[in-house]
């Protein structure tokens, strides 16, 4: 049996994992990154977790997975929103401590492969993820391959203008995508209702704290302020995912982050906005598709 480990650096830990030949995962752990403030810390943490792994597995190589913009080509991290990443050479530092082959991609390319190669589009040669998240991050997968662009900046389908008088966004335009469809957004909606009926189930949820499930969870007990305005929030995906089927024309669209995690109940939302006959999924992998992907890296996938 030929294992491989996959890491996925996220914004508060990473997650590692011994992935096998039928991307199961064997083993896996998590690091939390809040108190290692440092790349130097991160890269050793890797290391070291590798490290107990191999001990016990005979691993091919170590793949991983950031968030953030990287170039996979030369294993740098160039800079990634949360993480203390600027122009680091993650790949080659933890290969140094490990002697096995390490290879980089972001996490969004991790993800649709994870899927691709175990998930919710197992088998399809054609498809696109979107991870809805604090921001909202894409893959494209055209052909059984990840498409990366020239200069491995592409798929940024949060960055993609759906209002040219839109509010500033962090990349330079107006009105993008993740400023209407992201879990911030979801939030600041949920926040705006809340206000607009103070006496509904949504404000009596709200009042233990608001995040990207407090809406779902009211309109699922009865509220209907939380679903008239997760009716709105989906029409607001639908825009998007329709418009990206228009110009991919994917065999599937897969949904995952924090959002994705309400499943059918999500898209049930999203559905009645679409007009392309498209199929739309929510991740089967969950949050573990990113780790199977990083794994994968070691393979074809990685090309
Ligand atoms: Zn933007």
């Amino acid at each position: 049996m030929v294992y491989r480990i996959g890491a996925d650096i996220g914004g508060t830990s990473v997650k590692l994992g011994v992935v096998d030949e039928e991307f199961r995962i064997a083993e896996s752990m998590r690091i939390p990154t809040g108190e290692i403030c440092t790349a130097d810390g991160i890269v050793e943490s890797i290391i070291c977790a590798c490290r107990e792994l191999m001990a016990k597995y005979e691993i091919a190589s170590v793949g991983i997975g950031s968030a953030g913009l990287v170039n996979p080509k030369t294993g740098y991290v160039l800079r990634a929103g949360n993480l203390p990443f600027l122009d680091e050479p993650v790949a080659a530092r933890v290969a140094e401590g490990l002697g096995v082959p390490v290879f980089l991609d972001n996490d969004a390319n991790c993800a649709l492969i994870g899927e691709h190669a175990a998930g919710a589009c197992r088998g399809l040669q054609d498809a696109l993820i979107l991870t809805i998240g604090t921001g909202i991050g894409g893959a494209v997968m055209i052909g059984g391959r990840i498409y990366r662009g020239h200069n491995y900046k592409a798929a940024e389908f949060g960055h993609f203008v759906i209002n040219i008088k839109g509010e500033a966004c962090s990349c330079g335009l107006r009105g993008c995508f993740e400023l209407y469809g992201s879990a911030r957004a979801l939030i600041a909606m949920t926040k705006k209702c809340v206000r607009a009926f103070p006496g509904s189930l949504l404000a009596r949820e709200a009042q233990h704290g608001i995040d990207g499930s407090t809406a779902f969870a009211a309109a699922k007990g009865g509220c209907a302020a939380a679903e008239e305005m997760l009716k709105d929030y989906g029409k607001v995906l639908a825009a998007g995912i329709d418009s990206l089927v228009k110009i991919f024309q994917p065999e599937a669209v897969v949904l995952s982050g924090g959002v994705a995690v309400q499943g059918e109940y999500l898209l049930g939302f999203i559905r009645p906005g679409l007009i392309e006959d498209a199929v739309v999924r929510t991740t089967e992998l969950g949050g573990s598709g990113g780790l199977i992907g990083a794994a994968l890296l070691g393979t074809s996938y990685g090309e």
